[in-house]
């Protein structure tokens, strides 16, 4: 059997950078890193007739991804094959590997990516209150959590090889982005336009 496990982490947070990272282990049990979305899989996505552009993201088929979870990991390869993805703990595997970044971190990183103010906005709050970190102790998985604020890539590479190889103990819950970047109060309640300036005033 193959070794399947996740690197998952709020997009923006680095995984596919530090997964291209991931070559030099020994050939004897070497690390492949796959992104979710290059996992055959049949994606839907809404595409009204004429046009030719989808306009919704695409809905990922779980099931589908997990069965092709499993397909490789029978498929008895050497080494570990690593799934790098924002959902990648959601499939069958018991490891996950989990990214986090401040909030800030997370907003400057997306910063210089496409997408809307809005998605930005809600990868940004997804970080602050740990989804991710619930959904793969919801689903009972052994997590090894690294805060890479402040870390270069080639020290998120370093740290995930050494968790891989089992020099790093599985741990989480050190990081509690509500009590060190508390969202931000909204904004004061907007002042009720006074009377027009054009207005003559009543006497
Ligand atoms: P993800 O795959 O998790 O969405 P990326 O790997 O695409 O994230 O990285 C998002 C952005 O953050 C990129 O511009 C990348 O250069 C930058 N980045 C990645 N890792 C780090 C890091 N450890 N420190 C600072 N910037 C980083
Ligand atoms: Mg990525």
């Amino acid at each position: 059997m193959t070794r399947v496990v996740a690197l998952t982490g709020t997009p923006g947070v680095g995984k596919t950078t530090v997964a291209a990272l991931l070559s030099g282990s020994p050939p004897s049990e070497p690390f492949r890193a796959v992104e979710v979305q290059d996992l055959s899989q049949p994606v839907h996505r809404h595409c009204p007739h004429g046009r030719r552009t989808p306009v919704t993201p695409a809905l990922v088929d779980l099931p589908a991804l997990s069965r092709e979870v499993d397909r490789l990991r029978r498929d008895g390869r050497p080494g570990t094959l690593v799934i790098v993805g924002h959902l990648s703990h959601l499939l069958p595997v018991q490891e996950v590997f989990l990214l986090r970044a401040s909030p800030a971190a997370i907003q400057r990183r997306l910063a210089g990516r496409g997408g809307t103010e809005r998605s930005r906005r809600e990868n940004v709050e997804s970080e602050r209150i740990d989804l991710i970190l619930q959904e793969a102790l919801d689903l009972g998985r052994t997590i090894y959590e690294l805060d890479t604020t402040g870390r270069p890539p080639r020290a998120v590479a370093n740290w995930l090889k050494r968790a891989l190889k089992g020099e790093v103990p599985p741990r989480h819950g050190q990081v509690d982005w509500l009590a060190t970047h508390p969202p931000r109060p909204g904004l004061p309640p907007r002042k009720r336009p006074g009377p027009s300036p054009l207005q003559t005033p009543k006497t």
